[in-house]
């Protein structure tokens, strides 16, 4: 979608610190990090929430977030002391973006519940 930033950050149209990418899957730090580590694992095709990736290719689209997200979690150091991975859902879920993303967040311990 041309209006999505990040659909544009996928493209490479808006810069981005990229961590990680594959054909379907990118993965940046959060411009506004909640913690030590704050990435957000995206899928290049558009979908506007994990709700809208339904059917065979949605729910594979979203094992591929997953497990790249864990990969990505590996790799920055975050196996040992562990992390959250979420993805906010809507107004009341506190999504901001409306392009399907997971939050990886790490490097201290979290709060539960959330606010
Ligand atoms: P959410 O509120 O769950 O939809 O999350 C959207 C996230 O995107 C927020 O944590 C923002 O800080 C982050 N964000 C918005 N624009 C950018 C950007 N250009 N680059 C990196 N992160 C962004």
């Amino acid at each position: 979608m041309a209006d999505c930033i990040f659909c544009r950050i996928a493209a490479g149209e808006i810069p981005a610190q990229v961590v990680g990418r594959t054909a379907e899957v990118v993965a940046f730090r959060d411009l506004n990090p909640q913690a030590p580590v704050h990435v957000l694992v995206i899928p290049v095709r558009h979908h506007a929430a994990a709700r809208d990736a339904t059917g065979p290719e949605g729910e594979r689209l979203l094992g591929r977030l997953v497990a790249f997200a864990t990969d990505v979690a590996a790799q920055l150091g975050l196996d040992a002391g562990g992390y959250r991975l979420v993805t906010n859902t809507g107004k009341d879920g506190g999504q901001s973006v409306d392009h399907l993303h997971l939050h990886l967040l790490g490097g201290r311990a979290l709060g539960w519940p959330p606010g």
